[in-house]
């Protein structure tokens, strides 16, 4: 295999900001996959792996290492188990392609994750979720290659570690894995998720009736959300939603009440609540449709960070902070980060 040398990571990044990778590889197979990893251990290079570059910013400086760019593209059905298809897809089949795919075949539990950018290896890392629904509850199993070893292994759903925008996978012993491929169990039958705030509205406001509601119209409807609501990549660049929606104990949240009667939750388990952030970034901070220069923030979403032209990862991060620091302010409340930093 090819593997190439200072390559640009801009074009290969949806914000479309960063320097460049020392060594880049295209890995198309297992054994594209276990020759780069040999290379990498042999020169003791560290590794970034990279799908489409959807939810990490890239610094200015670059990358000092490997960067493996997956590209396995494999869809494979792969039998039944308990009443359900398992479907495995390869890292670098593209995520909304894949969803499609599962519609057009009557296999429900991934429309309400249509639209999101990105690959399928990616979408275990961060438990992608959107409009009531995550991953978790459609994966079966993962399938990795531990880059420091070159052992593979399959991990089963529970040994994910799942939680809220996070897994095994985002934690220090789960870094030295590369996903290959991940099998999703889906059912032929199941029940539509349309009670999310934003879907329920749509419904109601579109006056669609019950009967017109199958699996493709909870599609259609999740596509024509995003698109009101989120930047066209065509157009803006960058990694959606920069923060995660905070989850903080019920009476921290009683006490914000007092100050802000307004300020929306969500219920978190035991003794928690999830605050919107994007409500405090709009609300209590202004921070809609803020700009400095090239970097931003959306119009239509205070969570989503722009890059409006040539913005540098720096500026971006600045803005970031500042926004940390203005909620802080306001709340007490320590943003956290989804989007990664490279
Ligand atoms: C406009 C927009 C809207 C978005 N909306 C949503 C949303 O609704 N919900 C949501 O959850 N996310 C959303 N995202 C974030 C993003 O789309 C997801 O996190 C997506 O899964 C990232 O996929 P990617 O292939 O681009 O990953 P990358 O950005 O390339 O990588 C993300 C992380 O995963 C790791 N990684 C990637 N592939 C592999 C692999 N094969 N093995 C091991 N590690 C890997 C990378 O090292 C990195 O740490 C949005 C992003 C944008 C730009």
């Amino acid at each position: 295999m090819d593997i190439q040398e200072n390559i640009s990571l801009k074009e290969y990044t949806t914000f479309r900001i960063g320097g460049r990778a020392r060594f880049f590889a295209h890995v198309r197979n297992t054994a594209d996959l276990e020759n780069a990893t040999a290379f990498a251990r042999q020169k003791k290079l560290p590794i970034l792996v990279l799908g489409g570059g959807s939810n990490i910013l890239v610094a200015d400086e670059g990358f000092a290492g490997l960067v493996l760019r997956m590209e396995i593209m494999d869809v494979v059905i792969n039998g039944n188990k308990d009443g359900k298809t398992i479907v495995s897809a390869g890292a670098g089949v593209e995520w909304d392609g894949f969803v499609a795919g599962t519609v057009r075949h009557g296999l429900h539990g991934l429309e309400n994750l249509s639209l999101i950018p990105g690959t399928v290896g990616a979408a275990p890392v961060q438990n992608i979720g959107a409009y009531g629904a995550e991953v978790k509850n459609a994966i079966e199993w993962v399938e990795a290659l531990d880059y420091e070893t070159g052992v593979v292994r399959r991990f089963s759903n529970r040994e994910c570690n799942f939680a809220y925008r996070t897994s095994f996978f985002k934690t220090p012993a789960g870094k030295k894995y590369v996903i290959i491929r991940v099998g999703f169990a889906l059912a032929k039958h199941g029940e539509l998720a349309t009670s999310y705030r934003d879907i329920a509205d749509y419904i109601k406001i579109n006056n669609i009736a019950q009967a017109e509601i199958t699996l493709q119209k909870v599609r259609d409807i999740v596509i024509d959300i995003r698109t009101k609501k989120l930047p066209n990549l065509a157009e803006y660049g960058t990694a959606g939603s920069f923060f995660k929606n905070p989850i903080i104990a019920k009476s921290e949240y009683e006490k914000l009440l007092n100050e802000y009667p307004m300020m929306p939750h969500y219920p978190a388990g035991e003794d928690k609540v999830k605050i919107p952030a994007a409500w405090v970034l709009d609300n209590l901070c202004g921070f809609k449709g803020y700009r400095e220069g090239d970097v931003g923030v959306y119009k239509n979403q205070a969570l989503v960070l722009v890059n409006f032209g040539n913005a540098a990862s720096s500026e971006i991060k600045n803005l970031a902070q500042k926004m940390i620091d203005a909620v802080q302010e306001k709340t007490n409340i320590i943003l956290e980060r989804e989007v990664e930093y490279v």
